[in-house]
This record gives structure tokens, sequence and C-alpha cells, in this order.
């Protein structure tokens, strides 16, 4: 059992002007609770620990001898699935909500955080500390903005819960392991999903506006393996939009600065990781980072079919070609955007490759993005495994 350490209860901060990250700050919602009093070393963008908060999870921190340890993290296996018979609703066919629920089942845990929209707004985020079969299910389905899914963690004391299983990005998920010995836990389950490029409501707005035919009636989107943009409507219906039509120019400040400093793509410290962009259109890829994550991948196996992953294909050139044209906002016309989103699906990477493809891709650009913005913080903010993968290609001034 993890003894709870004495803590300072520090009055949590509801100012978001005042936030020790400032504008670097992901709104994980560590800063609303009393656990602020750990920020200095808990925060992702104030404290890069990565290597270190490996070895606590997965006993042992990325192999930099292994190229796929650079990419992946940390793992035991990695695997592409499908529920057979898929949650409605869920953002791809429901693994994270199915494992969640066979958790709280089986008694595995007394809760779950996890995060819920609010009654007015389907992409407002409101993080919940779930206790019920329903309470999971009400929060599938992701909420693509800055979401405060730590700002329960206060609750989790007050409950008095011992076994607790957390859902969150990357970010969440830095700051939680760095808490984890203070949160007075016997057992801690950390099931994440990759993350990237996320926004605040109002750059939400912008992108949607910007990029969507029917901004209004989008119920779910996603940037899929084809190299389009899916967006799904209230009436069913599937827009696409291929990535190289996107409005680069104009949705060049729509990131949040968090996201354009983060190199945690793969949610490193997750026991079990639950994503897409590793396996085949259609499918999701599962990373098992340690024997917490193989002991929730068994909860489900029985709903799923899988399939080994596979890498076909060679992305190099296609990232080194888009560094230049995403730095000067190139923005192609739709019928030549969507003729290149042809070619590229029959040509391009693929499974594990167009994982690769997508880490390359935003690792360059946000390492030019930091040394640009925070030249002093560089060096010990981009971690050792996201150097190797930057400096496979030439980067502009
Ligand atoms: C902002 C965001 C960006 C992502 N980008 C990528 C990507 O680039 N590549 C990739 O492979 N996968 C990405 N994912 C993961 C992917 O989109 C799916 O969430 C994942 O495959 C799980 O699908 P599911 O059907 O099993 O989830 P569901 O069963 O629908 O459950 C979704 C879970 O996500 C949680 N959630 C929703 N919104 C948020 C949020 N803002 N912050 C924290 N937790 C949230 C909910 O609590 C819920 O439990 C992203 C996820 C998010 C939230």
């Amino acid at each position: 059992m993890t003894a709870v350490q004495p803590h300072l209860k520090a009055r949590a901060l509801k100012s978001s002007s005042r936030r020790p990250a400032k504008e670097l700050c992901s709104e994980c919602g560590l800063c609303d609770t009393y656990y602020i009093h750990y920020v200095k070393t808990a925060c992702a963008f104030l404290n890069q620990q990565v290597a270190e908060l490996e070895a606590q999870a997965h006993g042992r921190s990325r192999n930099l001898e292994h190229p796929d340890d650079w990419y992946f993290g940390v793992h035991q296996q990695m695997v592409a699935a499908r529920k057979t018979d898929p949650i409605p609703g869920a953002q791809w066919t429901g693994i994270v909500s199915s494992i969640a629920i066979q958790m709280l089942n089986r008694g595995q845990v007394e809760g779950v955080v996890c995060v819920q929209n609010t009654d007015t707004d389907r992409f407002q985020p409101q993080p919940i500390l779930a206790r019920t079969p329903e309470e999971i299910l009400a929060a599938r389905v992701n909420k693509p903005t800055l979401s405060p899914n730590l700002s329960v963690l206060e609750q989790i004391e007050q409950s008095g819960m011992k076994r607790l299983l957390v859902i969150g990005v990357g970010c969440q998920i830095q700051a939680l392991r760095a808490v984890e010995q203070q949160l007075g836990l016997e057992k801690l389950y950390v099931l994440g999903t990759p993350c990237v490029d996320n926004v605040t409501r109002a750059g939400l707005q912008k992108f949607l506006e910007t990029t969507s035919r029917s901004p209004e009636t989008v119920v779910h989107y996603e940037f899929m393996q084809d190299f389009r943009v899916h967006f799904k409507h209230e009436d069913g219906s599937v827009e696409t939009v291929p990535f190289f039509g996107l409005k680069t120019n104009q949705l060049k400040d729509v990131f949040a600065p968090s996201c354009m400093t983060c190199f945690d793509y793969v949610n490193s410290l997750a026991d079990l990781v639950v994503g897409y962009m590793g396996a085949p259109f259609g499918w999701q890829w599962i990373v098992v980072r340690n024997q917490r994550g193989q002991e929730m991948l068994d909860l489900v196996q029985d709903q799923l079919e899988t399939q080994p992953v596979v890498s076909q294909g060679d992305r190099r050139q296609a990232v080194q070609q888009s560094i230049p044209a995403y730095d000067q906002g190139v923005t192609l016309p739709m019928w030549a955007a969507r003729l290149m989103g042809v070619v590229i699906e029959k040509i391009g990477p693929k499974g594990l490759e167009y994982a690769r493809f997508s880490i390359d891709s935003h690792f360059t650009r946000n390492y030019l993005y930091v040394k640009r913005h925070y030249p002093e913080k560089l060096a010990a903010h981009v971690p050792d495994y996201a150097q190797r993968i930057v400096s496979q290609y030439k980067l502009p001034e």
C-alpha cells in the first residue's frame, strides 16, 4: 500500500491567469486542487521528467538504443483491436469505456476519473469521479478540448477510495504520476489515450468554423489514418477534409501553446494506451506498457477481435517536405488537396509507420515552436527520445 505522505493543502487557484505555467498551462486541473502545492515539480510544462516517471511507473525508462522506444515509449506489447459489438456514440469502438466498466463491475476499482460534457455544450468538458457504469458510459467520446480531469483529485481523498482508475491524456497523466504517492491509494490504474493538437473551447469553435461545412452539427471528429479529417454530423453523415486542404495559415494559432510544446503524444506514463494511429483504418491501436496495463486489457479480451500491428511504407520524405510547407502556412486549393490525399493514401505510410509520420510531423513542428518562443527552455524541456526523433530532419531556422 502507498502511504499517504503528509502534504500541505495549499489553496487551489481558481483564476487561470495565475497558473504557474502561465500561457503554457494545459488546464489539466491540478491547480484547481490543493495538490497545486506540487505544481512546480508536477507540471509537465514546468518540469519535464518523463524518464524518471517512466522508471517509477514501468520499472524502466525508454531504451534509447531502440527507435521503437523513442516513438512508442516503454511497452510490452502492441496490438490492433476493435470491439465485436461497438458502443454506439463512442469515439471509436469504445474499448476505453468497456475497460473502465469492467474494472468497476469486477471490483478492481471503486471509482473512475473520466470526463463527461456539460448539459448545454457537447464539447465542454465536465470531469467526474464515476462510481457507476452509467456514469462511465456518459463520458464516452472525446471532448476535443483542454479538460481539467485532475480537478476531481480532492474528491478521492475525501471519498476514502483506495482503488482508482484514471482515464486521461499525457499532460494530465504526467501531473498525476508526479503526485501519485500523495493520493493515499492502494492501487492506481492509468488508462491513457494519445493526444495531440488540443484546443481551448474557443479554439475548437474557430477550427470547426474554418474547416467544416456545418460547424454547429458536428458531434465528433478525428484526424484519420487516410490523411483526412472526418467530421461526423448530427444526421449521421460524414464529411471528410484532406489534411493538405486545411487552412494552415488561419489555423496556426488555434492549437493551445501547451500542445505546441508537448512531446508526450503517446502518453508515456499510462499503464495501457488506447488510440488508433498505429492500427489499420477502422481499428484501435493498443499499447500495453506494463503488467497493470495487461491486467486491464485482459478484462475485455472476450469482447475484442485483434490482429498484429503492421508497418508499411517510408514516412521520411513526406515529413521532410511537410516541415517548410507547414512553417510557411502553405494551403493547397481543395482539388489539389483531394488529389494529393488520394495519392498519399495509396502509397503513403501505414500502421506503425503512419504513427511515426504523425509523431515526426508534430515533434519537428513543436521543436521549432519551443526553439523560437522559449529558447531558454529548449534543452531541458525536450526529452532525449524527442531530440533523437527531431534530429533525423533538416529544420529551418
Ligand atoms: C483530445 C484528444 C486527442 C486525441 N488524438 C489522438 C491522436 O492523435 N492519435 C490517436 O491515435 N489517438 C488520439 N486520441 C485517442 C482517440 O481519439 C480515442 O479517444 C481512443 O482511441 C479511445 O477510443 P474509444 O472509442 O475506446 O473511447 P471511448 O470509449 O469513447 O472513451 C473516450 C474516453 O476519453 C476520455 N476523454 C474524452 N475527452 C477527453 C479529454 N479532453 N481529456 C482527457 N480524456 C478525455 C473520456 O473520459 C472517455 O473515457 C485522442 C483523444 C483525445 C481526447
